[in-house]
C-alpha cells in the first residue's frame, strides 16, 4: 500500500523568514498531533526565505519524522505556497495554518471534529483578533463587501487555519487560475460547509509579511476573481455620472441665459470639483477593467503560479 494513502491529516503551513517561530511553533503543534489517533504529515512550504528558516525546518525534519518540506525556487506569497502545499498533501483532511502561531495549533482537534461530524469544508472566525486597529478595520470593511459582490458568505476570509477535505483540495487544485484566494474559492467547491470560532494570538516572533502593497492587491485579487460586479458598478455609475452631467450643463445653460455670464463665472469652482470627480471615477473604473484585462493575460499565458526547487520527505 501506498504509504501517502495511509495519512489522514496533512498540515500545511507556508513559512516565509520565520525562524524566529519555528523553534516555538514545532513542539506546540507536535504535541497537539501526537495526541491524534489519526496518521498525520506536516508540510513545510519554505516560500523563498532568505533566513535560516530551510535549515531550522531540515533539522527539526531529521529528528521528529513526519515532515515534508517543499522548498519554492523564490517568494511567490502566501496563496501560492498553500497551493504547493495542496499538491504534495497526501491526507483526507488537509488544515491550512500560519507559521506565527497566531493561529493557535491547540485548534487543530476541533477542527478535526467537525470533519467528523461530515463536514468538507471548515472556515473559522477570529474570536478577539490580535491584529492592528487598522488591518481588523480594512479587514472588516473587505469581508463586508466580498460577501456583498461575491455572494459568498463568510464571516472572516482572513484567517488561515482552515481545514479542507481532499476532494475540494483537488477541485482548488484544478482550477487553472493564475492567482487566488483559496478561502473564497473553497466555498464554491464546498457541498457542506461550517464555520466554527477560533482563538488568535499576537505574532509570536518575527515581523508580518503583509506590507499595505501586498495587503491591497490581496483585496483586489479577491474582487476580481470571484465576481463581474465591479464591471457592471462602473457601467451603472457611469451612466449616472454622465446624466448627471448632462444636468448640470443644462442648469448652467439655464442659468446663464436668466442671470447673465455674471453668474456662470462664480460656478468655476464647482465645475472645477466635478471635473476631478469624473476624471477620478473615470480613472478608478480604468483600473478596473486593467485588472480584468491582466487577469486574462495571465491565463492567457498559463504561467505556473509557483515553481518547485525540491520536495524533501522525512517519514
Ligand atoms: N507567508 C509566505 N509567503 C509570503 C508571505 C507570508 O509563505 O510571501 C507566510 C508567513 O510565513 C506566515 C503566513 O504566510 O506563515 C502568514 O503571514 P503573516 O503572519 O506575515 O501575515 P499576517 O498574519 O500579518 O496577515
Ligand atoms: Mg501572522
Amino acid at each position: 500500500m501506498n504509504i501517502q494513502e495511509e495519512i489522514s491529516l496533512s498540515v500545511i503551513i507556508p513559512v516565509y523568514n520565520e525562524e524566529a517561530n519555528i523553534p516555538m511553533l514545532i513542539p506546540r503543534l507536535f504535541a497537539v498531533l501526537a495526541q491524534l489517533k489519526e496518521n498525520w504529515e506536516v508540510i513545510f512550504i519554505n516560500d523563498g526565505s532568505t533566513d535560516h528558516t530551510l535549515e531550522l525546518l531540515q533539522e527539526e525534519a531529521g529528528t521528529r519524522g513526519h515532515i515534508v518540506i517543499v522548498n519554492l525556487a523564490r517568494n511567490f506569497g502566501q496563496h501560492a505556497a498553500v497551493m504547493a502545499g495542496f499538491s504534495q498533501a497526501g491526507g483526507k483532511w488537509i488544515i491550512t495554518m500560519d507559521a506565527d502561531l497566531q493561529n493557535p495549533p491547540e485548534e487543530i482537534p476541533r477542527i478535526l471534529a467537525e470533519f467528523k461530524k461530515g463536514h468538507d469544508l471548515v472556515g473559522t472566525i477570529r474570536k478577539s483578533r490580535r491584529d492592528t486597529l487598522f488591518r481588523k478595520t480594512a479587514s472588516k470593511i473587505t469581508n463586508r463587501i466580498i460577501t456583498r459582490i461575491s455572494g459568498i458568505s463568510l464571516k472572516d476570509f482572513g484567517c488561515m487555519l482552515r481545514g479542507y477535505s481532499r476532494e475540494i483540495v483537488l477541485a482548488i487544485l484544478q482550477n487553472p487560475e493564475y492567482r487566488t484566494f483559496i478561502p473564497a474559492l473553497a466555498t464554491f467547491f464546498a457541498a457542506n460547509p461550517v464555520e466554527i470560532e477560533v482563538s488568535h494570538e499576537e505574532r509570536a516572533g518575527g515581523e508580518s509579511k503583509y506590507s499595505i502593497i501586498k495587503l491591497l492587491s490581496l483585496q483586489l485579487d479577491l474582487m476580481t476573481g470571484f465576481s463581474m460586479w465591479p464591471l457592471r458598478i462602473l457601467f451603472f455609475a457611469g451612466s449616472i455620472i454622465a446624466l448627471l452631467g448632462i444636468m448640470l450643463a443644462l442648469v448652467i445653460i439655464i442659468m446663464r441665459l436668466y442671470h447673465g455670464p455674471g453668474w456662470a463665472a462664480q460656478g468655476v469652482f464647482t465645475l472645477f470639483s466635478f471635473m476631478f470627480f469624473l476624471a477620478g471615477c473615470q480613472l478608478f473604473g480604468l483600473g478596473l477593467v486593467g485588472e480584468y484585462i491582466g487577469r486574462v493575460f495571465q491565463a492567457v499565458r498559463h504561467r505556473p503560479s509557483y515553481i518547485l526547487e525540491k520536495v524533501y520527505k522525512f517519514s
